[in-house]
C-alpha cells in the first residue's frame, strides 16, 4: 500500500501532485499492483478526476484544526492515514510544503526521508535515486526502514492518467491533534507581490540570457524567440544584479529552478551556481562565442557564435517556416 499526500489549489489537484500520483502508480506496478491511497487535508477534489489517477480510497481531513496549515497537524493527518491503509510507503510532491509534511512525518515515526527523489528500482528494497546539492547531483538511497518516505521532484515523471480508472472510496479521518501540533501554524494571509516566477519554473521551454546580452537593450531577440517557442525568458544573476532584468526571471542557486523540455542559455558561461537551477533541463542548445565555457561543454547541443546574430536568425527561420 502506498499513501500520496495530496495538494491542492484554485484548480483542484495541483499538477506536482498528480505527479506524484503518477510515481506512485509505477511504484505500485512493482509491487504486483498495490493500491494507491490519497490524502487530502481541507476541500475535497473532485473524485472523479482522483479514480482517473488510480486512487483506491480518499482520506480527508478538515474541522477546526485543519482550518490553516500546519505541518505538525498535516503529518498527524498522514500518519493516521498511513495506519489506516497499513501502508509501507509514505509520499508527497518535492514543494516546501510536501517536504515539510513529510519531514515531520518521517521524525515522528523514526525513519529517513529522501526528498526530491526522480527515479525509483524495486520496492522491496526500495532503492530512489534523488536529486541532492539543488540538482547538481543524483544520489541512491536504499530505504530499508518501513513505512519508506520519501518525495517526488517536479517534472521526474509526467502526470499522465492511470490505464483505467478507479471508483475511489472516502474515509474522513479525525486524527487527534495536540496543542503542539498547531503551534506552528499559518494565522493570517497577507496578499503580496505575485510570485511572477511561476511560469518560468514550470515552462517547457526556457529561452536564457547572460551578460552576453551586453545591455538592457540586448534581450529583444532571445524574448521574441522565447515567446516564439510558446515559453519563457530566464536570466543569469548577473543580468539581474546589473539590473537588466528582474529578480523573478533568474535562473539559478538564488534564483528558479527549471526543468523545462528545452533550455536555450545565450551568452551564459554555464557558472555553477547557474548550473544549479537548469541542470534538470531535458535538452540543452547553448549559444555562446567560447566554445569552451561550462554550458557549452555541458549541454546537449552547441552553437559557437554571436547571441546577436544566432538568435535573430533562429527567429527568421521559424518565421519562415510558420
Ligand atoms: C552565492 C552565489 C549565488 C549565485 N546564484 C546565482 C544564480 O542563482 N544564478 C546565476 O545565474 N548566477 C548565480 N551566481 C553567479 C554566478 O557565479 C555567475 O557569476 C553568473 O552565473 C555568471 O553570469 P553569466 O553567465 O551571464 O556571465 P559570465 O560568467 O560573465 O558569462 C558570460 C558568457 O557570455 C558569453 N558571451 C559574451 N558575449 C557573447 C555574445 N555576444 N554571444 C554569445 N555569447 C557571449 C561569454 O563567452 C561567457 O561565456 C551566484 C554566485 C554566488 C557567489
Amino acid at each position: 500500500m502506498i499513501v500520496v499526500l495530496i495538494e491542492t489549489g484554485a484548480e483542484g489537484v495541483t499538477d506536482t501532485s498528480l505527479e506524484t500520483l503518477r510515481f506512485a502508480r509505477d511504484l505500485a506496478a512493482e509491487g504486483g499492483g498495490v493500491p494507491v491511497h490519497a490524502l487530502v487535508v481541507g476541500a475535497r477534489p473532485d473524485l472523479d478526476e482522483l479514480g482517473k489517477h488510480g486512487i483506491s480510497t480518499l482520506y480527508t481531513a478538515g474541522g477546526e484544526g485543519f482550518a490553516s496549515y500546519a505541518a505538525a497537524a498535516w503529518a498527524a493527518a498522514l500518519i493516521e492515514a498511513r495506519d489506516r491503509a497499513g501502508a509501507v510507503v509514505v509520499t508527497a510532491a518535492g514543494t516546501p510544503r510536501g517536504n515539510e509534511v513529510l519531514a515531520h512525518v518521517a521524525a515522528r515515526l523514526d525513519v529517513p526521508m529522501a526528498a526530491n527523489a526522480v527515479a525509483f528500482d524495486g520496492l522491496s528494497p526500495l532503492v530512489v535515486t534523488r536529486q541532492v546539492a539543488g540538482g547538481l547531483a543524483l544520489e541512491e538511497m536504499q530505504l530499508t526502514q518501513r513505512p519508506a518516505v520519501f518525495s517526488v521532484a517536479g517534472h521526474a515523471v509526467e502526470a499522465t492518467p492511470a490505464d483505467s480508472a478507479t471508483e475511489p472510496t472516502v474515509e474522513e479521518l479525525a486524527p487527534t491533534l495536540t496543542e503542539a501540533d498547531l503551534v506552528a501554524r499559518v494565522v493570517s494571509t497577507e496578499p503580496g507581490a505575485p510570485d511572477e516566477s511561476g511560469d518560468l519554473k514550470s515552462a517547457r521551454v526556457v529561452v536564457g540570457a547572460g551578460r552576453g546580452a551586453g545591455g538592457p537593450e540586448g534581450f529583444g531577440a532571445v524574448s521574441e524567440l522565447a515567446e516564439l517557442l510558446g515559453g519563457q525568458l530566464g536570466v543569469s544573476r548577473v543580468v539581474t544584479s546589473l539590473g537588466w532584468r528582474p529578480h523573478h526571471e533568474q535562473v539559478g542557486q538564488t534564483g528558479s529552478r527549471i526543468a523545462p523540455d528545452l533550455y536555450v542559455p545565450c551568452g551564459i558561461s554555464g557558472a555553477i551556481q547557474h548550473w544549479a537551477g537548469c541542470a534538470s533541463s531535458k535538452t540543452i542548445l547553448a549559444i555562446n562565442t567560447d566554445a569552451e565555457a561550462p554550458m557549452m561543454t555541458k549541454a546537449t547541443y552547441a552553437v559557437v557564435g554571436d547571441m546577436h546574430e544566432v538568435v535573430p536568425a533562429i527567429v527568421e527561420e521559424i518565421r519562415r517556416r510558420a
